[in-house]
């Protein structure tokens, strides 16, 4: 068990080290203690990274655990999480992908020499996927685009497909995820999509753009999308099937829903975003 003095300390330590010698650095962390040895798993983040970044320490950590730890992932990511901080995509994923999280913990110098094995887990840059030719994709409409993605989740032998589209209904991304329990659980098709818009425009959602998906958006993609998008009043959501699953339920996206309230009370506003399911009557 970790003492709160000792978790004061790694993170105080950990903001304080690395080339960003400034203890505002978003960490985010782990400790896996067998006998005579105490590892700690980190990430940092730059505080500085716009507020609309689809990766933060917390992110980072579980993603990263997931791919450079293919053995040990299921061990480590059961054990608590400690963070500098967390918004909506960081709690999601946490939900979805990883057991528990205690945020904010404060940055304070005990004096005390943790003497621990530490392991940076560092940025990913995930291969960006084999873009399909889909700017001739003739989709006007919702029910035209859900089929895309039905389309390419079953092309790709995957089970869920993602598309962003902007408001002139170009596709700006997209993915597909497989429901595989041995794959990167912290990396759903719409994380896979906004991760990889991300990574190639370095711009947030854009205004009035539209996100459909083939399955309703579980916690962490629902956080996901709320966090980055430029404005999320000015988005929408669509997808084709309810998820009845429990990571499925009551996430950001849906009104009236304590993860709204929480979003809602970080950005100091209502927000009226509109996340809907396309009827099956459409046959799309
Ligand atoms: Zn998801």
């Amino acid at each position: 068990m970790l003492s709160e003095r000792e978790i004061e300390q790694a993170a105080w330590d950990l903001g304080a080290s690395g080339r960003a010698p400034d203890r505002t650095v978003p960490v985010a962390f782990l400790l896996d203690e067998r006998p005579g040895q105490r590892t700690l798993y980190f990430s940092r983040f730059p505080g500085n990274a716009p507020p609309w970044a689809a990766t933060s320490a917390v992110v980072q950590l579980i993603q990263g655990i997931h791919e450079f730890h293919p053995t040990r992932w299921r061990h480590l990511l059961r054990k608590r999480i400690f963070a500098t901080a967390a918004n909506e995509m960081c709690q999601g994923m946490v939900k979805v992908a990883a057991k528990r999280l205690t945020c904010p913990v404060s940055s304070r110098d005990h004096g005390i020499s943790l003497g621990w094995e530490m392991i940076e887990i560092q940025r990913l840059t995930p291969p960006l996927l084999t873009q399909l030719p889909l700017s001739d994709f003739p989709a006007r409409s919702d029910a035209d685009f859900l089929r895309l993605a039905r389309r390419l989740a079953s092309d790709a032998a995957g089970s869920v497909a993602a598309l962003l589209v902007s408001p002139e209904n170009t596709i700006l991304s997209w993915a597909v995820n497989r429901r595989d329990p041995d794959q990167n659980q912290a990396r759903h098709a719409e994380v896979r999509m906004i991760q990889d818009y991300w990574l190639r425009t370095g711009r947030p959602i854009p205004r009035y753009a539209r996100i459909y998906t083939t399955l309703k958006p579980c916690k962490m993609c629902a956080g996901m999308i709320w966090e980055t998008a430029e404005d999320v009043s000015a988005i929408e959501v669509v997808f084709r099937e309810m998820d009845e699953g429990r990571y499925a339920r009551h996430t950001v996206l849906d009104p009236e829903t304590h993860a709204r309230r929480r979003a809602c009370r970080a950005r100091n506003a209502p927000v009226s975003l509109i996340s809907r399911q396309l009827s099956r009557q459409l046959d799309v």
